[in-house]
């Protein structure tokens, strides 16, 4: 990952990306939430809703500042967290290996390619 971290694949992989999240969804591993407050009569509950970090505002802070702007910066970031912040934090891979991604994606993305694209250098 760290080596291919300014690779071209990563705009090349993110070209037919529609940004819908799916991948994010139907994940298993995949655990990042927004809080939200939902006001009802004189009582108000926090809940969180599950996010994703393939949708542009997910990374946005006050001020309207964004990290990660483009899509394929946040492809990028997909899969730098499974496959080295989270090995590097918790000594595992965020990844099963299910393929639900695979067939969740209408881009047809496939994350075995992008392994196979990152441990070849293309
Ligand atoms: S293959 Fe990995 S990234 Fe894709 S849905 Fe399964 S656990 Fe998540
Ligand atoms: S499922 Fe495919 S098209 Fe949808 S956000 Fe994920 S990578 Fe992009």
């Amino acid at each position: 990952m760290e080596r291919n971290h300014d690779s071209k694949l990563w705009e090349e992989e993110a070209r037919g990306c529609v940004e819908c999240g799916a991948c994010n969804m139907i994940c298993p591993t995949c655990h990042c939430f927004l809080l939200m407050d939902q006001k009802s009569g004189d009582e108000v509950s926090r809940f969180r809703q599950w996010d994703s970090c393939m949708l542009r505002n997910f990374g946005r802070v006050a001020g309207e500042g964004n990290p990660r702007p483009l899509l394929w910066m946040r492809l990028r970031n997909r899969f730098e967290k499974k496959f080295d912040f989270f090995p590097k934090v918790a000594g595992i891979y965020a990844c099963t290996g299910c393929g639900r991604c695979i067939s969740a994606c209408p881009a047809k993305i496939d994350i075995r390619k992008v392994l196979t694209r990152l441990v070849r250098n293309e």
